[in-house]
């Protein structure tokens, strides 16, 4: 099963997936597929009972009332911003420094993103160039909301961003895709904001085997919202009170993940011992450095917030180069996110350019996600160490 690279100088080091997941799917095979025999038997695919059953459970687990299984990730941002009436003449500030569907699903509910930059540190949105975009934004576009993205599995600077929502009467919606069972100061990510958005993409660590998406909410009516929305805008059977969508969570991938939810708190725990062992192997081998200049950076992780290490990233120098390096070693490795949103093709109409928001674009040019999952073995995790202490020698 374990493969060997030949290597001339030192020991063997083992080819490392940058994600298996057939080794979680080992263990969870037989409970998970009875769970969508179930399914079958009952023929209750469209919001059958395993739906209800997941948003529950999942909202329990984010210390919220109200969970709405949507499509996917991506839905379940545009959802979150329909819900809470974010649509054509407003304008939400967010990151540039994520997945698309960030900013995408701000356009797609008809609202303008406008983008400030990143924590130098943390690789989320930065409070303080957010309050710099609020005042000088103020006047020309009508702000209503923020989008902080809980970017790698680490919540955002919540204590500010709701202290500047309050403040200036904005909307917080969490992108929580990357950070479920996350918390800062002890509240869970998705209970932190007005809205939140989950995704459980089949890489996240909360995943279903295909889409699936979900928004949490405190508030009853953005919650009933959502609900309608995510059906055609729906109350009553084909009586549209609103131009919703077809967004209704998959009742085969809700059988799966009310399985895989009972183990995130588990994984999340593994992913954590995994992330202080890379930094301990990092740092016994004096390869971290406090930059770029004097070694690699490892992940900081801000003392309210338990990160949930959706992803292990360290800033590397000669990133592009240690990646082929450790490619050719069948070591995984991955970048996100080589190019930042302000400077991409399809939203060059938002008018941004090059050298906008440095921070982001160094983050870019930097950042290295390592192998990551909870199980993911102690000796692969010192294979990939060893194969960066060999570049760097
Ligand atoms: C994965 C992800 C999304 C989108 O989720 P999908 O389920 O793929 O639509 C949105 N934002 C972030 C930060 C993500 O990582």
């Amino acid at each position: 099963m374990i493969e060997m690279n030949k290597i001339e100088n030192g020991p063997k080091l083992l080819a490392v997936p940058m994600l298996d997941f057939s080794r979680e799917f080992a263990e969870i095979r037989d409970e998970v597929l009875a769970a969508i025999a179930s399914v079958c038997e009952s023929q209750r695919f469209i919001l059958g009972p395993e739906v209800g059953r997941f948003e529950e459970a999942a909202a329990a687990a984010c210390g919220v009332p109200f969970a709405i299984g949507c499509a996917s990730g991506t839905d379940a941002l545009w959802l979150s911003l329909a819900a809470l009436k974010i649509g054509p003449g407003d304008a939400v500030i967010t990151t540039p420094f994520s997945f698309f569907a960030t900013v995408s699903s701000i356009l797609r509910c008809g609202a303008k993103p406008i983008l400030a930059d990143i924590d130098e540190k943390t690789f989320n949105l930065s409070s303080e160039a957010t309050r710099d975009v609020v005042k000088n934004a103020s006047g020309h576009k009508h702000v209503v909301g923020v989008m902080p993205v809980h970017l790698y599995g680490q919540c955002a600077d919540m204590n500010a961003f709701t202290a500047l929502a309050n403040e200036q009467g904005l909307k917080v919606i969490e992108d929580a895709a990357q950070a479920f069972g996350a918390s800062w100061e002890g509240v869970r990510a998705g209970a932190l904001g007005d809205a939140a958005a989950f995704s459980f993409y089949p890489t996240k660590n909360l995943s279903a085997f295909g889409d699936a998406g979900m928004v949490t909410t405190k508030d009853s009516v953005t919650s009933e919202r959502a609900s309608m929305l995510r059906a055609h805008g729906m109350r009553r059977r084909y009586f549209h009170d609103e131009v919703g969508w077809n967004s209704r969570l998959d009742t085969l991938q809700a059988a799966v993940l009310e399985v895989k939810l009972r183990r995130v708190e588990a994984g999340n725990a593994r992913r954590r011992e995994l992330a202080e062992l890379y930094n301990q192997r990092f740092t016994s081998d004096g390869l971290a450095g406090a930059t770029t200049a004097d070694g690699v950076v490892l992940p900081f992780t801000d003392p309210r917030a338990e990160h949930v290490f959706h992803q292990y990233v360290i800033r590397a120098p000669r990133r592009d180069a240690l990646r082929e390096y450790l490619s050719g070693l069948s070591i995984g490795s991955e970048v996100y996110y080589p190019q930042p949103l302000h400077v991409q093709e399809s939203l060059r109409f938002l008018g941004y350019k090059q050298g906008d928001f440095p921070v982001s674009e160094r983050a870019a040019a930097e950042v290295l996600a390592l192998p990551m999952y909870p199980e993911l073995r102690v000796e692969e995790l010192d294979s990939v160490v060893e194969a960066i202490r060999r570049f760097y020698a």
